[in-house]
């Protein structure tokens, strides 16, 4: 259902060079970006760095200074909220306190004029996997169930776009985890398209098909939580997604090695080390490597280390925690002070403070960064 020379499929959600001021201020700087039709799609970013600004701008609550928003080819910029084909789940549930659960659920029906909600209300109610209360009045549920009963009030009139603004926000950790498989349960059933603000990056992680990670109005890097992960293209995704061990270098030349080509970077200590590279880098230019503490391992000894793995040795361990699958080393080595190493607690030694250590990883499972940037970014 290709609707027009953009490639765009009917029902996608874009936006096109959103931006939005307050005053001098630019909360949304030139946003582009296409949401794809029943995908599960997640803003993420920290406090302040433009989310909620951008779903406003999907239900129209805020009107973008310049750009516009679409779906499919419907230019709905400036159509009121009410006439949009979108609804939003907020952190506090908003539900009518003196309605039962059901007749919360079939409201956005009635206001439609349906004669028979039974029906609907009673698939609703299946599928947030509440029938068996829908007679009880929201204060008499748990905030997991109030969760679902707004979840399945905004969608039961079918909007082509949900939107839900940090909707776990409120509950404790264990029953954020559920609700996000959950969450991801119902977004598979329904096939709509889900757009999910957070500044959880596990969250993220857990249900989205594709994450923006947003950074002071703009699009940092967009992709798969795996792709994500692994080619953070920034030294701000690699630090907000996870934990990176980020080695400042100077790229000494271009290695084709095995199926990939390498560039060698010699680090700030003189070690020279092999990493990845999509492009061609010139001899002296400024290259962080990247690597997961996960991909590293720790050796007593260099005789330990396995051939073609990169090599820091000298180093020394300053902190060991254990925590139950793995255990958490911080190493200090000439070409960083505190290299975070994690291995798996499967009767592997323990190193204690103060052990003297050689750290090792695989030169594909690093990551190479432009080294203009700032290593300490998000
Ligand atoms: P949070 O997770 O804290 O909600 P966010 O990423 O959703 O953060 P926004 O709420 O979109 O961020 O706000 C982005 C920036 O725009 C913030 O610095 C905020 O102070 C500013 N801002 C938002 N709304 C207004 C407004 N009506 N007037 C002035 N500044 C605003």
């Amino acid at each position: 259902t290709d609707t027009s020379a953009t490639g765009a499929v009917a029902g996608d959600l874009r936006l096109v060079n959103v931006t939005k001021s307050f005053g001098d201020f630019t909360a949304v700087n030139d946003l582009t970006l296409t949401i794809p039709q029943g995908s599960f799609f997640a803003l993420l970013g920290a406090s302040g760095c433009g989310k909620t600004t951008t779903l406003r701008m999907v239900s129209g609550l805020e009107e973008p200074t310049a750009g516009r928003v679409l779906i499919g080819d419907d230019d709905i910029t400036r159509l009121r909220p009410y006439k949009r084909p979108v609804n939003t789940v907020f952190q506090n549930y908003a539900l009518f306190p003196h309605l039962t659960i059901a007749d919360n659920i079939a409201f956005g029906l009635k206001r439609r004029g349906v004669k028979d909600v039974r029906k609907p209300v009673q698939d609703m109610l299946d599928l947030i996997e509440l029938s068996h209360i829908g007679n009880r009045k929201p204060s008499q549920l748990s905030g997991g169930q109030q969760q679902r009963v707004a979840l399945g009030r905004a969608l039961i009139n079918r909007p082509q776009v949900l939107l839900l603004d940090e909707p776990l926000g409120a509950l404790d950790l264990k029953l954020r985890r559920q609700m996000q498989i959950e969450l991801k349960r119902i977004q598979t059933e329904v096939g709509l398209t889900f757009v999910h603000v957070t500044h959880d990056q596990e969250e993220a992680m857990t249900m989205a098909d594709t994450i923006a990670v947003m950074n002071h109005g703009r699009i940092e890097q967009l992709g798969s939580p795996t792709d994500l992960y692994e080619n953070p293209k920034t030294t701000f995704v690699a630090n907000f997604l996870g934990q990176s061990n980020l080695l400042p270098g100077k790229a000494g030349g271009t290695v084709a090695d095995k199926a990939r080509e390498h560039v060698q970077v010699v680090l700030q200590d003189g070690t020279r080390v092999l990493v990845p590279s999509e492009r061609n880098c010139a001899a002296g230019e400024e290259v962080i490597v990247g690597v997961r503490p996960e991909k590293m391992s720790i050796h007593a000894s260099l005789d330990e280390v396995p051939e073609g793995r990169n090599v820091l040795t000298g180093g020394v361990v300053t902190d060991t925690s254990f925590v139950g699958v793995s255990t958490q080393y911080i190493v200090k080595t000439g070409a960083s002070e505190d290299i975070g190493v994690f291995v798996q607690n499967d009767g592997a030694r323990i190193f204690r403070p103060g052990s003297d250590v050689v750290v090792s990883w695989d030169p594909s499972q690093g990551f190479g960064l432009d080294g203009r940037q700032d290593i300490d970014a998000g």
